[in-house]
């Protein structure tokens, strides 16, 4: 019986040998094919939250950085070449005040970026900019403010910021504030927008400034939806379809009204945005954290509670979503409404250790490119997704906005 193995299982072994060669070397090239796209097209990614990570703790981006998702050189690398800086206002500063301070600070902050390394960034403020900048080699730092909370009550605001470069604004964050509702909080204030909220969403279609729909409720979506002119964006949401009741990602009956209207919803990358398994994981092991930090009297970021957390997560290994989920999400929304709606807002640098295996940092982009490619999506497809929709809402919105000055009725 030894001997009739030993003789069979080399000549099984020789005949799949040639079938796994040949998968071997389709995948490679399907890799290589990848590689290339990544740098052949214009990647846009409409959430990065380097400006907090570096408001934390101060890094030189221009080189390879040991910490964080972002930096020059991975940028490069994963052929990403216009990454919206999230200019982002904890929901806190509703109460406090001072949030057009900070976001001064950090939009200066931004600006700074292109002077201290003026041969590796360039701001870009349309996509004439980053068309321009993509053929110069640059990587263009574009603008999103999140949370309309620096808008101050004041309509003139809109303009002011639209003045210092910002290019969306995500009307809320984690709390209803004087603009709208939020998606995270309960109270649901205004059941949607506020009366300030409708007349702001009019402002930004005026001014030029794309009306981003992530974080809000779904009431204040619709509400959008009735007032906005202009097609509208979801900077970093994905598909509720994988995480039923997460109201933070979009329904299908919200997706197909978003596309109606010409817009485009930009696939988050955090695990919990892609899979309830994890979500729930992630919920349940938060207690557990919360309750240890809270009867210790640690605070998170505390060096005590560094060492627990990197303590409980070896205990607690997870296993987080890999690039297929955020493939799985793309093919939703096009199945459900086409290739011309959908994009990507990674969230990186803001969703911390939950990314995808595959999709850890802005180097990895053709991970994505990848599975894109072995799901059949043509070239003119990929460059839609990966950039293209959201800059032909960009251009729409720049379009309307100069009909609108010009007093031309829509
Ligand atoms: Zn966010």
């Amino acid at each position: 019986m030894r001997h009739f193995f030993r003789r069979i299982v080399p000549l099984i072994t020789c005949a799949l040998l040639p079938l796994f060669a040949q998968q071997a070397s389709q995948e490679s090239v399907l890799r290589a094919k990848a590689q290339v796209l990544a740098q052949k097209i214009i990647i846009v990614d409409t959430h990065v939250d380097v400006p907090y990570r570096l408001k934390m703790k101060f890094e030189d981006i221009s080189k390879l950085t040991p910490d964080g998702d972002f930096d020059y050189v991975r940028a490069k690398q994963g052929g990403l070449n216009a990454p919206f800086m999230s200019i982002y206002i904890p929901a806190d500063y509703e109460r406090t005040g001072g949030g057009k301070q900070l976001a001064d600070t950090l939009i200066d902050m931004v600006v700074k970026f292109t002077k201290d390394w003026p041969k590796q960034f360039a701001i870009a403020t349309s996509p004439g900019d980053v068309t321009n900048q993509f053929k110069r080699g640059y990587v263009s730092l574009c603008m999103g403010m999140e949370n309309g909370t620096p808008i101050e009550h004041d309509l003139s605001n809109v303009q002011y910021f639209y003045n210092r470069g910002i290019r969306y604004i995500t009307l809320a964050h984690a709390l209803s504030n004087h603009i709208s509702d939020s998606s995270y909080d309960t109270t649901h204030v205004w059941k949607g927008l506020s009366f300030f909220g409708r007349r702001l969403v009019a402002e930004m279609n005026r001014v030029g400034i794309m009306v981003d729909v992530s974080h809000i409720s779904d009431d204040a979506f619709y509400e959008v939806m009735n007032v906005t002119k202009t097609p509208v964006i979801a900077s970093h949401s994905s598909c509720r379809f994988f995480t039923p009741g997460f109201e933070r990602n979009m329904s299908d009956d919200m997706i197909k009204l978003l596309a109606r209207n010409g817009g485009v919803i930009q696939i988050n990358f955090g695990s919990s945005f892609l899979r309830e398994d994890y979500q729930k994981l992630e919920a349940e092991q938060g207690k557990e954290v919360t309750a240890y930090l809270k009867d210790h009297h640690l605070k998170f970021g505390d060096p005590d509670a560094a060492t627990y957390l990197k303590s409980y997560r070896a205990a607690h290994p997870v296993t987080f979503a890999d690039v297929t989920d955020v493939a799985n999400h793309i093919d939703h929304v096009v199945k459900l409404v086409g290739v011309d709606f959908v994009g990507i807002g990674s969230d990186f640098d803001g969703v911390g250790d939950s990314l995808p295996t595959g999709l850890k940092d802005v180097s990895q982009y053709p991970n994505l490119i990848y599975e894109l490619l072995k799901r059949g999506y043509a070239e003119k497809d990929i460059r839609k997704i990966c950039g293209g929709n959201l800059l032909r809402v960009w251009t729409e919105v720049e379009r309307r906005a100069k009909e609108m000055q010009a007093g031309k009725a829509l």
